[in-house]
């Protein structure tokens, strides 16, 4: 099943978006429903709240009275602390409760409607992450208009809500709604056609997503935010299995024309374990599965440099997820050489008039890698003489952590 997180700020359509995507055929978790059922009367967590707070958070018909309980916690971070430790696993066990119900029920898409994503930094934790962005003004003049929310209550909950910039940080999809309501729809529409459903069949039939034929070089600053993002997703996927997990090759170079690829590095101890069942059945789940048949990098020396691959299965992204043993020869090359092009200018431009060269003929996919080998070979050597004049090393960087862009 795929999982897509669905977030915005407060007004920008994210509920709209749901409805959508539920008419679509998606199963709809709404983490603010949950919130409230988990301490709706007889509920468990209801009675640990009484326990805790006392009976004058509880309204004369025995539903929790939610401004009482705003008023205790407020301005208490120990009390606010003691209701979290009450609330927040009953939360987490009814999404996932709902979330086995709509896999059990055949579900290929569930969308969480999930407010604060972003703030509690959820992104690794679904396939895709879509968010709805919609200017202030729009969000405050629609809050005020339809929903009838004083202008000042809509500035003051937007101020402590995560700002639009970190949300598209976090965002695999952004869908601009600062248009009409049908407008909103048709992006909907569209990306349930072209990225969602065939993600999901992706995922159910553990097919991955190919480039074009026809290669041809882009330059999106996006890359700088994609690239961590999803280097968080397979850190995640994969826990403690992966050393690290790292954005590299040439759209880890900003500045860098590059084929529109992801490249990541996953850092394992030994590719043995690589080949463990729970590391495969980690990032099938993940829409990571493994392309048999290739078990090596092209040799750049007499050893063999032995690697795993996997590939993305989102449609609308083209991962390729090298998997190679931490301190080995392939996997400090692929650090080094991003290293040194992010950090010469020169290398940089370079090598970009290098692959538009090759590339003026109607180079085809699988001749492309092995077009650029030439200049690699010829690059390592500068490459190492860089690393040596400046005490290089692989650092700390990618250790699970998202990279801060470069
Ligand atoms: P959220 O769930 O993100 O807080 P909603 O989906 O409830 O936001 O949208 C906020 C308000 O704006 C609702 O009343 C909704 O009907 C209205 N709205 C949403 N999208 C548009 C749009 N494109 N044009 C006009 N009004 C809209």
């Amino acid at each position: 099943m795929l999982h897509v997180g669905l977030t915005g700020g407060i007004g920008s359509g994210k509920s709209s978006v749901a409805r959508r995507l539920a008419e679509l055929g998606a199963v709809v978790v709404d983490a603010d429903q949950v919130a409230r059922d988990v301490v709706a009367k007889g509920e468990p967590a209801l009675a640990a709240v009484v326990e805790r707070f006392g009976p004058r958070v509880l309204r004369p018909d025995g539903e929790l009275d939610r401004p009482a309980l705003g008023r205790v916690v407020f301005a208490d971070p120990e009390a606010l602390r003691a209701l979290e430790g009450i609330t927040h696993p009953a939360v987490w066990e009814r999404t996932a409760r709902l979330r086995e119900e709509a896999a059990g029920a055949g579900a290929a898409v569930l969308v969480h409607d999930m407010p604060l994503l972003v703030e509690k930094q959820m992104s690794p934790e679904y396939h895709l992450v879509v968010v709805v962005d919609t200017p202030v003004e729009t969000r405050v003049r629609r809050l005020v208009e339809h929903r009838g929310m004083p202008e000042e209550d809509a500035r003051a909950r937007m101020r402590s809500q995560a700002d639009d910039e970190a949300r598209r940080a976090a965002a695999d999809v952004v869908l601009d709604n600062d248009g009409t309501p049908q407008e909103l729809v048709e992006q909907v529409d569209r990306l349930w056609r072209e990225r969602l459903a065939p993600f999901a069949e992706n995922l159910r039939t553990g097919a991955r997503s190919r480039r074009p034929d026809h290669v041809t070089l882009d330059l999106d600053p996006d890359w700088q935010l994609d690239g961590p993002r999803l280097a968080a997703r397979v850190k995640h996927a994969l826990g403690d299995q992966a050393v690290r997990v790292d954005h590299i090759g040439s759209t880890a170079v900003p500045g860098l024309e590059a084929k529109d690829v992801i490249d990541l590095q996953v850092g394992v101890r030994t590719l043995s374990e690589a080949d463990r069942p729970d590391f495969l059945a980690a990032l099938d789940r993940a829409g990571y599965p493994r392309v048999q048949g290739v078990d090596r990098d092209r040799p750049k020396g007499s050893e063999p440099w032995l690697k795993r691959l996997h590939g993305g299965s989102d449609p609308g992204q083209v991962v390729h997820v090298h998997v190679r043993e931490v301190d080995s020869p392939g996997w400090v090359w692929a650090l080094r050489f991003r290293d040194w092009l992010r950090s010469d200018p020169a290398a940089r431009e370079d090598y970009a008039a290098f692959k538009r060269g090759i590339l003026t003929d109607e180079t085809r996919r699988e001749d492309y890698p092995q077009a650029k080998e030439p200049w690699f070979d010829e690059a390592d050597d500068r490459a190492r003489a860089w690393a040596e004049r400046t005490a290089w090393s692989p650092g700390e960087r990618g250790a699970g952590a998202p990279e801060t862009g470069s």
